[in-house]
């Protein structure tokens, strides 16, 4: 009995394997076309892939990518992820009525340290007893013009009268720094039309007028003028007053703070004209 149940199991484990050799089980056609189907799709896939990446990287650099070096002065102001280059804000001090033996030389120490060019418009019978004043205004690379010699009203004196006036003080800041006066500002910002054409000089008036000469008082005055203050304007104040030479000094620190750069009045007619 034992022994014919292993041979049944014998028989029967023959008759498996040599199935399994002589009678393989048929792979059906579309198994094959299915798996060819799958190795294309997998070859096209890893070529895609890869110029795929290339062109990412690609334009990633296209997008990243920084100059070198960059050699202008332009301030660069962020937009989002760009960078685009803008112009500075520019704004004029003007100072009238002076030179002041005290004041004037406190203004030009500040201004110097801070590297900051202002405008004075200087009347003629202060600037003829302080040409040194005037020369080192010249020389630290600010701009003198004419605010006449008596500090008169042009539109109420006879024109030849306004026209000495004008030339005297022209005078005295030319031989004192060897310049030639280009721009006017007439007191009390009055000038008849006649004397436009008489004279070469440019009339220049301002945009910010804190009433220094009757505030006086430095925090008000420096105050008026930081929370008005735009690209393009030109402020008002008198360095015969020493409340305005320290306002000026906190309107420079505060401004500049701003990204604002201080620049004479010739230098901020060029910008506005190109
Ligand atoms: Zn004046």
């Amino acid at each position: 009995m034992r022994n014919s149940i292993k041979n049944n199991m014998k028989n029967s484990m023959k008759n498996n394997m040599k199935d399994s050799m002589c009678n393989p089980v048929k792979t059906p056609k579309k198994i094959y076309a299915l798996f060819t189907m799958l190795l294309l799709m997998f070859i096209f896939e890893s070529v895609m892939l890869k110029n795929r990446a290339a062109i990412v990287s690609v334009f990633k650099n296209e997008i990243h990518q920084k100059p070198e070096k960059y050699t202008g002065t332009d301030n660069f102001s962020k937009t989002g992820n760009d960078t685009v280059p803008t112009q500075k804000k520019r704004i004029a001090l003007t100072f009238d009525d002076g030179p002041h033996p005290a004041y004037t030389i406190k203004l030009l120490d500040g201004l110097k340290e801070r590297n900051v060019h202002a405008t004075f418009f200087v009347i003629g019978e202060n600037a003829c007893h302080h040409s040194e004043i005037l020369k080192r205004m010249s020389t630290e690379g600010h701009l003198i013009g004419n605010h006449t010699y008596s500090h008169v009203q042009l539109t109420c004196i006879p024109e030849q009268t306004a026209i000495e006036e004008i030339r005297k003080t022209n005078d005295v800041i030319e031989n004192a720094t060897g310049v030639r006066v280009k721009y006017i500002r007439p007191p009390y910002g009055s000038l008849p039309k006649e004397l436009t054409s008489e004279t070469t000089l440019t009339p220049v008036l301002w945009t910010i007028d804190p009433r220094d000469w009757s505030v006086l008082n430095t925090t008000s005055v420096a105050n008026h003028i930081v929370s008005r203050a735009k690209d393009g304007d030109i402020i008002l104040l008198h360095d015969i007053f020493e409340t305005s030479v320290d306002a000026a000094f906190i309107v420079i620190d505060k401004l500049q703070a701003e990204g604002f750069e201080f620049v004479t009045i010739e230098e901020l007619l060029q910008s506005t004209a190109d």
